[in-house]
């Protein structure tokens, strides 16, 4: 039988973090390519999620999750985020934040329709737009300050935009998007009439004392808002596929039944011991996750700079941006390949981030690393000679 993939999925294979990660595998190389924090686990986590497999909680939840995550979350939204959420009618528990925007887009919006998108982009935020045919609209923001450009924003827009995504801490620029950017942001939205999908699953990973600002608690606009989290990043549990939206009681009935269709609910018991974390963790366990990456962040930029890889200095999240331009190579992909045969480490190419040739200069680094593996990883990108 000939295999042909779907002409959908043929656009989503060429995922270079992917390539980059198997690449890095052959040689036993150190990958700093890919998202996976390999930091211990919280102790309550483990034993809740094991205690709630004994006690019998193993079967589908509601399409919402469990009441008792969906209350923590709640009582968390209040206290962190300043967004007041009725467990009972404004959260829907899904399969990561992955399947949040999946079922979001999914319930929200029709193929043809346009989501304009920050350049550089997560690609997984591409690919959801892509594989539901919603036309993804590209703004590049430009380093180092990643300021958003209004004009540029003002021009991209047509009958058919329907939503603005918004990733804050971002994913790779480090970008945390401050007060003011997101109040023109919200008085675009109202002037045009769009949804607002923001992704926060680094929102406990900032530096610097910059604080965390979810456009969900924007009063004017938290009726068109769906914020969009999870515990895979601040728990380090991202194979646990844990996440939630939150937002206004039409729209949360609308991707529930999403989320319901494509993922039926996240791991029962696993949501159990997820939300006995959210009780019993104290607020110095936020704090310390900062602090902890804050310290992997120095080391690296430290490393990357002497290497002759400048980067820039995120503002949250755990991921830096390093400019390749010395680096040997024609394209960013031909650069992260020479890095990794040089030193053993992988990057991701650049332009993974772009839509069209865009960061061919560009690497992105990931810090989320044990401090062992980290060092031996510095080490070896200090020895780069170029
Ligand atoms: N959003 C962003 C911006 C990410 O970087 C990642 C992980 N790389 C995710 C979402 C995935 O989150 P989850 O594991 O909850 O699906």
């Amino acid at each position: 039988m000939k295999i042909t993939a779907s002409n959908r999925l043929k656009n989503l294979m060429k995922s270079e973090i992917r390539i980059m990660s198997i690449e890095c595998d052959k040689m036993g190389g150190i990958n700093l390519s890919q998202g996976i924090c390999d930091l211990p686990l919280a102790p309550a986590l483990c034993q809740s999620a094991q205690k709630a497999m004994e006690d019998g909680i193993n079967h589908y939840t509601r399409y919402d999750g469990l009441p008792g995550l969906r209350q923590a979350i709640a009582a968390k939204l209040w206290q962190y985020n300043k967004i007041q959420a009725d467990p009972e009618k404004n959260i829907i528990v899904t399969c990561g934040a992955t399947g949040a925007l999946y079922a979001t887009c999914l319930a929200l919006f029709n193929p043809g329709d346009e989501v304009i998108l920050f350049e550089p982009f997560y690609g997984y935020h591409e690919y959801t737009l892509a594989a539901l045919d919603i036309a993804p609209v590209y703004v590049r923001l430009e380093p180092p300050a990643w300021k958003v450009d209004m004009e540029k924003l003002e021009q991209v827009v047509t009958k058919r935009t329907k939503g603005l995504l918004i990733n804050t801490p971002a994913n790779p620029s480090g970008k945390v998007f401050s007060r003011s950017e997101l109040d023109l942001l919200a008085d675009f939205c109202l002037r045009h009439d769009l949804f607002i999908l923001t992704d926060e699953i680094y929102e406990y990973i900032v530096y610097d004392g910059l604080e965390h600002i979810s456009p969900g608690s924007l009063q004017e606009i938290a009726d068109r808002v769906i914020t969009i989290s999870g515990y895979s990043k601040t728990f380090s549990i991202t194979g646990w596929r844990i996440g939630y939206s939150v937002c206004e009681e039409g729209l949360s009935n609308l991707i529930g039944c999403a989320s319901d269709l494509v993922y039926v609910c996240a791991p029962a018991p696993l949501q159990a011991g997820t939300a006995e974390a959210i009780r019993a963790l104290p607020g110095s366990f936020y704090k310390d996750l900062g602090q902890g990456y804050s310290l992997k962040r120095t080391k690296l930029c430290a490393a990357l700079e002497e290497a002759k890889l400048k980067s820039y200095l995120p503002q949250g999240a755990y991921y830096t941006l390093a400019d390749c331009s010395l680096v040997p190579g024609r394209t960013s992909k031909e650069k992260a390949m020479y890095v990794l045969a040089k030193t053993g480490v992988a990057a991701v190419p650049g332009n993974a981030f772009y839509h069209d040739g865009g960061g061919e200069n560009l690497m992105r680094f990931c810090f989320a690393k044990s401090d062992d593996v980290l060092d031996e990883a510095c080490e070896r990108l200090r020895g780069l000679k170029l």
